[in-house]
């Protein structure tokens, strides 16, 4: 029984150290929650409640996989054994992308998710373009696949942003020429914009792009490459009528530029500046090779930047300019992108070092800034602003990283977000809280019994 001017809980934590934006870096902090939300957060408390729960290590909100496309993950281990470019690993990822349908993609994302969990990410923001049946004909509920990914996320535990990504082009040729859909590609195609905003009308999102508890919709434009100017308005306007994220994939190789200058004359970023499709609600995902102007559109429109610098390290990419783009007043989030790893810390981290092999300097993001990429910047490019800290009316998640295993122990309290930023992995990760649910407990997940076991069955069901 809560007395009169307490504020009732249903759950109550005891965190021995905690971090959240905000917050700093606390002692002893009791966290309440009434639902799914925080009702009271209390540094160095006094009195605690006997059923408060305790939490050794340091505890997080939770984190946001800001980029993902969940398919990818079958490519793990397979394309490190070849050498090629972006463009050879790209034509191994169709050979997937090929071969999925439905109930392989709700297997092989359910567990995609749950290795997510297990890594502290209670939030992702799915990229997602594989919309339709083999040759591009649409299923007969024309969102199945999107549907398969809402309830993968739900069923690992959870919370998704469905950006649902228009894809309408084969790429641009070097001379700038559109070239059409082909193979594979033919199932992310929708034929031009007003057909893309007819199937994410039957999505059923609600006014505010929500789909259902812990799912809401979001939009996306592939690439420049991948659609035509002419055709980014019926994007736009979606996202601004609900008020929802707007994702783009933007500058991540440097053919794309020379492709984007040959047809439009001008870079991404400034086709897409054109088109209205820069500001707050937007992310643009890579903005890797981008001229000084790039660099002052994206900051000075206040939009998201997304570095997923695994992915970016492992195809190759290059090191974006992240310092820079922070810098101009761009915010910076993390995803893992084509999972080449699931690792947010290890994402977060890598921001700091390419910045440092760049510059050949140290210390341009401190580990606070790298954390508040990973959480409450991420939950808002995702059109969560109410998550992604520990505040009373946020969303009561939690990620606790333990700070006694052999990559952790050792360390200081005063550092300790500096030892789990830059020593830690997905591995420490403990327990993880969603919405006031237990979803990740002493490193097991609660809902999918054996995740690895999970990957395995759908991952060589998709490849055989
Ligand atoms: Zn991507």
């Amino acid at each position: 029984m809560s007395q009169p001017g307490e504020v009732a809980h249903d759950r109550a934590w005891l965190a021995e150290l905690a971090w959240s934006p905000g917050l700093g870096l606390r002692a002893n902090v009791l966290l309440e929650a009434a639902g799914d939300r925080f009702s009271r957060v209390t540094p160095q408390a006094g009195q605690i409640p006997p059923e408060a729960v305790r939490l050794p290590g340091l505890t997080l909100p939770g984190l946001a996989n800001a980029h993902s496309h969940a398919f990818h993950r079958a490519l793990r281990g397979i394309t490190q054994a070849s050498r090629g470019t972006f463009w050879t690993w790209r034509e191994r990822m169709y050979e997937v992308a090929q071969r999925l349908d439905p109930d392989s993609y709700l297997n092989l994302a359910r567990s995609v998710y749950a290795e997510m969990a297990l890594a502290g990410v209670t939030c992702v923001g799915e990229f997602h373009y594989l919309h339709h049946g083999p040759g591009g004909v649409p299923y007969a509920a024309p969102n199945e696949m999107g549907r398969a990914l809402v309830r993968a996320a739900a069923e690992a535990g959870i919370r998704i942003t469905l950006l649902d990504t228009c894809y309408l082009a084969g790429g641009l040729g070097p001379d700038g020429a559109l070239l059409p859909l082909a193979g594979p590609q033919l199932r992310f195609g929708d034929g031009d914009g007003a057909r893309w905003a007819a199937r994410v009308a039957a999505l059923g999102a609600d006014e505010t792009g929500m789909l259902g508890p812990g799912a809401r919709a979001g939009a996306a434009i592939h690439s420049v490459r991948a659609v035509p100017p002419a055709q980014m308005g019926e994007v736009i306007g979606w996202s601004h009528h609900h008020g929802a994220p707007l994702h783009a994939h933007l500058s991540e190789q440097a053919a794309e530029n020379t492709a984007c200058l040959a047809a439009y004359g001008a870079t991404p970023a400034a086709v897409l500046d054109e088109a209205g499709a820069l500001g707050p609600r937007t992310s643009l995902v890579h903005a890797t090779h981008l001229t000084r102007p790039d660099i002052r559109l994206l900051g000075q429109s206040r939009s998201h930047a997304c570095f997923c610098p695994t992915t970016e390290a492992d195809l190759a990419d290059g090191i974006g300019p992240a310092g820079r783009l922070a810098a101009a007043g761009a915010t910076l989030t993390i995803g893992s992108d084509s999972h080449a790893v699931i690792d947010l810390l290890e994402e977060a981290r890598r921001v700091e070092l390419g910045e440092r092999l760049a510059t050949r300097e140290r210390g341009h993001f401190t580990a606070a800034e790298l954390a508040t990429a990973a959480t409450l910047a991420g939950h808002a490019s995702l059109g969560w602003p109410d998550a992604g800290q520990l505040a009373p009316g946020a969303m009561a998640d939690l990620v606790v990283v333990r700070l006694d295993s052999v990559r952790t122990a050792g360390s200081v309290p005063a550092s300790a977000l500096e030892s789990v930023i830059f020593g830690a992995t997905a591995g420490d990760v403990r327990d993880v809280i969603v919405g006031g649910r237990d979803v990740v407990r002493d490193g097991q997940h609660l809902l999918v019994a054996d995740v690895p076991a999970a990957l395995h069955d759908a991952i060589t069901t998709v490849l055989e």
